[in-house]
């Protein structure tokens, strides 16, 4: 492809995004497609020869755009949302077009200083503790498996890096707590039977007394505990477990304490959300995903540790054709995690905070918040709906109930569910908690309104009406 080329389709590509952005919410919301539809479109060979862009381009729009899920829809409201925004999107651009492979300080100077810089900015708006250091990983599952394996290292005085683990170590986590959990702490070598996990309170948040128990237990059984994981802002209810008191038995204890916000943590640029981070002076690692709730493309998660040397000590490597004369000086980030390679992840960010500004992302996630408690309403005023759990941020977990066995209103949920998401006007996504099936609204899309959650809300009133009929 020649320069001129280049550009006109670069621009063709800018128009087009530009308006299928405006005009997302034409889209069935999750696409209609069953297993193999998109497979069986495409062939099964590279092709030998290039092929035109004009070609691709088409093929793209017939083939692979009605096999997507449309995130960025307007009623989207399952899972998380995993926002974009133009801002967003335009850096997303200039780092593709760059194409920095930012493993360490010399292979591109400003993306390692300027991750350092949007960190801090990022630290000081969510009020984190001044002694905490930031790193922007791809995920929240490789944070959480970082702080794993740091806290296992921590544990062992680093012998474990040396000499393999010796002794089975310990993590306790929430019931509720993601299954990232125990993805890392497999992976990590504390192994599956090595996770506790701590039973809820009413609110589904962690209860400490029990965590401490636990831990007692597992020192009177000869095992070694090492790290806690509490979550704000569960995956199935945004439940909030209790920083301080878990902090204060971490610190007793001696055990890691990596904090979990994955999705809430957004919520702390609001300083009456602030309250979720009573007790972060505990707090030994932190996470939370811009890639999230705060405007940025996939894939941002921010993860600050209290002790980056602890960090660096894990997972340090010095070979030979690394080194370079300011290493002494300067952030190697490829020390701060697993990957040696890095995307240049913090231009976008810097944009997203630059164009909107703190402010302008604090409107976004109050607005969600009150749409949120709005929905809530809804359902609490209803007699055929019940609220399931407290609504702690924007997800709103609740379900159908008209009075039948626990058993016949399960299958009665899943039923509703499927009409809801079959009718394209919507997604929404289930969760169980304590053995219930329950509706997950998660509001947090940036382009959702309150006409959204009202047509998502009448909507369900008469697919109700027919399901009760
Ligand atoms: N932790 C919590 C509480 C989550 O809700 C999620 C995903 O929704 C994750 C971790 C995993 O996030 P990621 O996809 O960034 O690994």
């Amino acid at each position: 492809m020649n320069k001129e080329e280049f550009k006109n389709f670069g621009y063709k590509f800018v128009d087009w995004v530009a308006d299928y952005l405006s005009e997302v919410g034409k889209h069935p919301v999750c696409s209609p497609l069953i297993p193999g539809q998109v497979r069986s479109k495409l062939p099964s060979q590279a092709p030998k020869k290039g092929e035109s862009m004009e070609k691709l381009f088409k093929d793209f729009q017939k083939k692979i755009l009605p096999g997507l899920a449309h995130w960025q829809h307007p009623s989207w409201f399952a899972y998380f949302p995993a926002n974009n925004s133009p801002s967003s999107i335009l850096a997303e651009l200039l780092t593709a077009g760059i194409g920095a492979q930012c493993m360490i300080w010399k292979t591109s100077p400003a993306a390692a200083e300027l991750e350092e810089v949007v960190l801090e900015w990022l630290r000081k708006m969510l009020s984190l503790p001044e002694r905490m250091s930031g790193v922007i990983q791809d995920t929240a599952s490789t944070a959480t498996l970082v702080a794993l394996l740091t806290a296992r290292e921590r544990a062992t005085n680093f012998e474990s890096n040396k000499n393999g683990l010796k002794k089975p170590l310990v993590v306790y986590a929430s019931e509720e707590a993601h299954s990232s959990v125990e993805k890392g702490a497999k992976i990590a070598g504390y192994g599956k039977e090595n996770i506790r996990y701590i039973p809820t309170d009413e609110a589904f948040a962690m209860i400490p007394s029990k965590l401490e128990e636990a831990v007692v237990e597992d020192r009177d059984r000869g095992l070694q505990p090492a790290c806690v994981v509490a979550t704000l802002g569960t995956t199935s209810s945004t439940a909030i477990d209790p920083l301080s008191p878990i902090g204060k038995i971490c610190q007793k204890e001696r055990l890691w304490l990596h904090v979990d916000a994955a999705f809430a943590g957004t919520a702390a640029i609001l300083p009456e959300k602030r309250w979720m981070l009573e007790g972060a002076e505990y707090m030994d690692s932190f996470v939370f995903n811009p890639h999230k709730w705060m405007l940025t493309n996939f894939d941002c998660s921010a993860y600050y540790v209290r002790d980056p040397a602890s960090l660096i000590r894990t997972f340090e490597i010095h070979p030979e054709y690394l080194k370079t004369g300011v290493d002494a000086e300067v952030k190697n980030f490829r020390d701060w995690g697993i990957q040696l390679g890095r995307r240049f992840r913090a231009l976008k960010l810097w944009f997203v905070i630059r164009s909107y500004g703190v402010e302008g992302l604090q409107k976004i996630i109050r607005e969600h918040i009150w749409l949120a408690q709005k929905f809530k309403d809804w359902v609490e005023k209803h007699d055929c709906f019940e609220l399931m759990a407290p609504v702690n941020l924007s997800l709103v977990c609740f379900r159908l109930n008209d009075g039948r066995g626990e058993e016949d209103l399960n299958r009665l949920n899943q039923e509703f569910l499927e009409r809801l998401n079959r009718s394209g006007k919507v997604f929404l996504t289930h969760t169980t908690l304590r053995g219930k099936y329950v509706l997950r609204m998660a509001i947090g899309q940036r382009t959702t309104e309150e006409k959204h959650v009202r047509e998502a809300w009448e909507l369900m009133l008469s697919t109700a009406e027919e399901i009760l009929k």
